[in-house]
Order: C-alpha cells, then sequence, then structure tokens
C-alpha cells in the first residue's frame, strides 16, 4: 500500500490501520463504530455495498451503497470489491478504491464486515489488518436487543439469532475478542486497541531513521 504523507515531528510515517470490527447483529457493534469515528478525525468508515433492501432510517451512500443483483454482480465481475460475501440471502461487498485512497491519505479505515469479510481481507492485507470480534453479554440480551431495535420482523429476527451462534463460532479467527456488557467500557477496550495498533513498532515505518540520527 502506499506511503501516507507524515507531519510527524520527528518524520515518523505510519502504515494505515485496517480495523475490523465484527459481531452479531445486536450486539453493539454499530453503536461503538459511531462512536470510535467520532472521536477518531483519522479513522473513516468504509461503506459496503450491498444487495439488502435499505432499512427506515438508512441512507444511501452513507450506510451502504444499495445496488441491485446486476450491479453486483458486475462490480464482482470488475475487480471492485477487496472482498465480499453472501450474509442472511443478500450480498456484501467492500470496494477498493477508497480503501486504497483513504490509506494512501494516511488515515486508518475501519470495517463493519462478517467473519467471511474479515478472513478475506486478512488474506489480502495480512499484517496491515487488525480484527475486533464483540460478544453479546448472553443469547437472551442479544434476542431483548434486537426485539428493541424493532427495525426486522420476527422471522428476520429469528434468522439473525440462528446466525449469531455460527458467527459466534469464528471468534478465533479474530485478533481481539471483547464482551459488550456495557458500552462505555467496551468502547474504551476498543479504544485501546486502536491505539496500541497504531503505535506497533512495525506500522512506524520511518523509525530506523530516526534512530540512525539518534545514535549517530
Ligand atoms: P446488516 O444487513 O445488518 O447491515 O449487516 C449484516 C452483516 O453483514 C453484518 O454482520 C455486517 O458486518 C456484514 N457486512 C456488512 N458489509 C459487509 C461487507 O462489505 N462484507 C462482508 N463480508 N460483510 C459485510
Amino acid at each position: 500500500m502506499d506511503q501516507p504523507p507524515t507531519d510527524d515531528p520527528h518524520g515518523f510515517r505510519r502504515r494505515g490501520v485496517l480495523f475490523v470490527l465484527s459481531s452479531p447483529s445486536g450486539a453493539g457493534k454499530s453503536t461503538i463504530a459511531r462512536k470510535l469515528l467520532a472521536d477518531e478525525p483519522e479513522l473513516v468508515m468504509s461503506v459496503s455495498a450491498t444487495t439488502r433492501p435499505i432499512r427506515p432510517g438508512e441512507v444511501d451512500g452513507r450506510d451502504y451503497r444499495f445496488v441491485d443483483l446486476d450491479r453486483f454482480r458486475q462490480m464482482v465481475a470488475d475487480h471492485e470489491f477487496i472482498e465480499w460475501a453472501h450474509v442472511f440471502g443478500h450480498r456484501y461487498g467492500t470496494p477498493k478504491a477508497p480503501v486504497e485512497a483513504e490509506l494512501a491519505a494516511g488515515r486508518d479505515v475501519l470495517f463493519d464486515i462478517d467473519w467471511q469479510g474479515a478472513q478475506q481481507l486478512f488474506q489480502i492485507a495480512g499484517g496491515d489488518v487488525v480484527r475486533v470480534f464483540v460478544l453479546p453479554p448472553s443469547m437472551e440480551e442479544l434476542h431483548d436487543r434486537l426485539r428493541k431495535r424493532a427495525t426486522d420482523t420476527d422471522a428476520v429476527i429469528d434468522a439473525r439469532m440462528a446466525r449469531a451462534a455460527a458467527e459466534v463460532s469464528h471468534w478465533d479467527g479474530y485478533d481481539y475478542v471483547l464482551v459488550n456488557d456495557a458500552v462505555e467500557t467496551c468502547f474504551a477496550g476498543v479504544k485501546t486497541i486502536l491505539a496500541a495498533e497504531r503505535l506497533k513498532r512495525s506500522r512506524q515505518t520511518g523509525i530506523i531513521g530516526f534512530i540512525r540520527k539518534l545514535t549517530r
């Protein structure tokens, strides 16, 4: 990936982090993602394309790019996605160009994608990817949260609950696993992970030059 510009006083450059946040629907991931974006000006959200119908309150281009199946297939054929997968009977994919542009501009990118997406992204971008999985405190609590959200029908909620158990079974494909007992605590954990990952030596690509000057 391109080297971002630097305004660090020591000339350090930093490799961008591809920060993946996954969880079963209703575990609180969207709230955490929203808070993280509000708090972190150098972090931008990857907006996925999907064939699923738009929900009340969603905005095309902000929450997703809502496309029909033909358009999605064309995007796959044109290699426009970094990764894509079938989720709940619909297709979801991460467009490649915006991610490359943000990384080149020196920003980190946040991905709300499922375990299949996390796996594919890791295969492609390896060491630049940080995968965080957020668990609900219990399946009962998850069911409650989905019902309170009131955006889905009972049938959809049942399908999401069935799917949640399958999602959770992929916990070991992640670098960090957090339980969302209380959103503020979980959010603090996610922020700490991002801060530490940004400081990793492998991401501080200008450090060798600095050390040479320091020890000259
Ligand atoms: P929802 O329909 O509730 O917005 O999302 C359903 C699931 O699809 C969530 O688990 C979400 O993380 C996942 N998802 C959203 N966008 C993408 C994507 O671009 N790729 C993959 N693999 N999963 C996605």
